[in-house]
């Protein structure tokens, strides 16, 4: 399903709460993806970009917020694009791509770990788009990560905001969780929530 956040700026495409969103961003000349969704919903993904006249190759850039499967399972199908995360969470798969990405057996993870292995991944210390901030939120994994637009007022926070047991506060029970940073990880990004009209946009629904 896509849905118009700003008219012909910025899009959320999303297939059903278990799965993760993803934004598209039609930013200054630029088409910027943020997350990109399971891979499982790799048809879905490519039909909405289809649907949008956009090809896999007019996006510049991909920024992760982290590393979950169901947030850069479809980030290999950008092979002309740059793709982005933190250095730590680039790291942390470097170190242990299984629990980077999350995987288990049961989700059977291993054909995107080995995609993921194809691509070259930025550190988010290199993105030089204007207007876009990024914010380090670790706690949900090590090296997770908010995206603001300031003069939009947009925020994405990935999984750092997550509706769980009437709090929104991201799991912190995952492989590569810190635990002890989620508190003002989260607070960081409440501040800037509470600072007026700022849109929210989290990886799930929350
Ligand atoms: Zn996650």
């Amino acid at each position: 399903m896509i849905k118009e956040i700003i008219p012909k700026q910025v899009y959320k495409i999303s297939f059903g709460n278990l799965n993760s969103n993803c934004y598209l961003l039609d930013y200054d000349d630029r088409k910027i993806l943020i997350d990109s969704c399971d891979y499982k919903s790799r048809q879905k993904l490519i039909d909405s970009f289809r649907q949008l006249k956009i090809e896999s190759k007019d996006i510049n850039a991909v920024l992760l917020t982290h590393l979950h499967f169901d947030h850069s399972g479809n980030a290999p199908l950008f092979k002309e694009s740059k793709i982005y995360a933190s250095k730590a969470e680039i790291d942390s798969f470097n170190e242990n791509p299984a629990k980077a990405v999350s995987a288990d057996a049961l989700l059977r993870q291993e054909y995107l770990i080995k995609e993921l292995k194809t691509i070259t991944m930025h550190p988010l210390s290199e993105l030089d788009i204007p207007g876009i901030e990024v914010i380090d939120v670790p706690g949900h994994t090590i090296g997770s990560v908010a995206f603001y637009l300031e003069k939009e007022r947009i925020l994405f926070t990935g999984d750092t905001l997550f509706k769980e047991d009437g709090t929104v506060r991201g799991r912190t029970y995952m492989q590569t969780s810190v635990p002890e940073k989620m508190e003002k990880s989260v607070k960081k990004l409440m501040k800037i929530l509470e600072s007026g009209s700022c849109r929210l946009c989290a990886g799930h629904e929350i």
